[in-house]
């Protein structure tokens, strides 16, 4: 990553950390750096920095389900990060670490769940054990398309094998993986252990952390979907990579950023005439200038609450020297940043 991309992720809202947190929030802005790098070139990280001591969260990938560069684009969106390596994006997904407890919990398991987990071993390694145990605390899905549940199959037989991974969804997501092969597999052989829990409720993690999903419009074709809210001592975070159109959820996208102190919202296309050849009708999202637009009345803080994430191939967002980009960070909102950690105060370890 460039300063340019860390500039353009947008101010931070909160405090100023103390001179011995600033020095440990440089280690790991050094490690989020290289490992932007490490996951399209598969070099890794040679010794993870020390961790913080509060929860936090982390983006392990910011682009849409098909990843950039996306298959068989020859356009410039794909052949410039094919040129340059250092600028691909993995699937989005979110991690969030409990260093008190050492723990760690996976928002959606997209198709790069192997390097993504590799990149969560090197900033929250997991104490070394035999056997096959659960890679984390529990794994978090939002719904079943492919960008959030396809690396759930690296659990299986065929790869990891792991033994009673915890995975918390929907029921509807929950019928989804125990009716469709080859997820049903996961569920039979008890490499996942499927926990429901129900749109608009709220369940304790640990002592200081706790999670509600939070129901939203989005192509229903296989599951019902929903955001994910987590709360914790310092801050709220709200993660919500699929939405089909903010005027089509029953809550208003003010009033929720104003709940929490970060949000991951759905930015897939920057705009309209962005998928030529193909209906966007097909694929609904809030183009980010609908987004920007919604809460251009907010004030500077409330803005910079934002951190755009799920952006399609096309998405000029993508390219640090867009004026898209320009654009966004002269509008107050932020970008996700793949490897970034920010606590759950908004703090950006910058
Ligand atoms: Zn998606
Ligand atoms: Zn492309
Ligand atoms: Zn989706």
């Amino acid at each position: 990553m460039s300063d340019t991309e860390a500039n353009w992720s947008g101010p931070s809202p909160m405090k100023k950390r103390t001179r011995p947190e600033r020095k440990i929030f440089g280690a790991w802005r050094v490690a989020s750096w290289m490992a932007l790098g490490l996951l399209s070139q598969a070099c890794l990280l040679n010794s993870a920095p020390a961790p913080p001591s509060h929860p936090y969260v982390l983006a392990l990938g910011t682009a849409q389900d098909g990843g950039l560069p996306q298959i068989a684009c020859h356009r410039p969106c794909c052949e410039r990060v094919r040129k340059d390596p250092t600028q691909a994006r993995m699937v989005t997904s979110l991690l969030l670490v409990d260093p008190h407890s050492n723990q760690r919990w996976l928002m959606d398991a997209g198709p790069d769940l192997p390097n993504q987990v590799q990149l969560a071993d090197q900033i929250a390694p997991r104490p070394s054990s035999l056997g096959r145990p659960p890679l984390f605390d529990g794994i978090l899905l939002t719904h079943a398309h492919m960008g959030h549940i396809l690396g759930l199959l690296h659990l299986g037989r065929e790869s990891y094998g792991a033994e009673s991974q915890r995975v918390i969804c929907t029921p509807s997501v929950a019928s989804f993986l125990r009716d469709e092969a080859p997820w049903s597999l996961l569920v039979t052989a008890g490499h996942i252990e499927i926990q429901e829990l129900r749109p608009n409720t709220t369940l304790k993690l640990n002592d200081r952390l706790r999670v509600e999903l939070i129901e939203v419009p989005h192509r229903g074709e296989f599951s019902d979907t929903v955001a994910i809210r987590v709360e914790g001592p310092r801050g709220a975070v709200l993660y919500l990579p699929d939405i089909d159109k903010w005027t089509r959820w029953d809550r208003d996208l003010a009033a929720e950023l104003s709940r929490v102190k970060l949000a991951f919202l759905d930015a897939t296309f920057f705009g309209p005439d962005e998928l030529p050849g193909r209906s966007m009708s097909e694929v609904p999202h809030p183009f980010v200038v609908e987004t920007m637009q919604q809460l251009e009345h907010l004030s500077a803080q409330e803005k910079s609450k934002v951190r755009l994430i799920h952006l399609n191939h096309t998405n000029p967002l993508h390219d640090p020297d867009s004026g898209a980009r320009a654009e966004v960070h002269r509008a107050g909102f932020g970008l996700a940043i793949q490897g970034q950690p920010l606590g759950l105060d908004g703090t950006s370890w910058d």
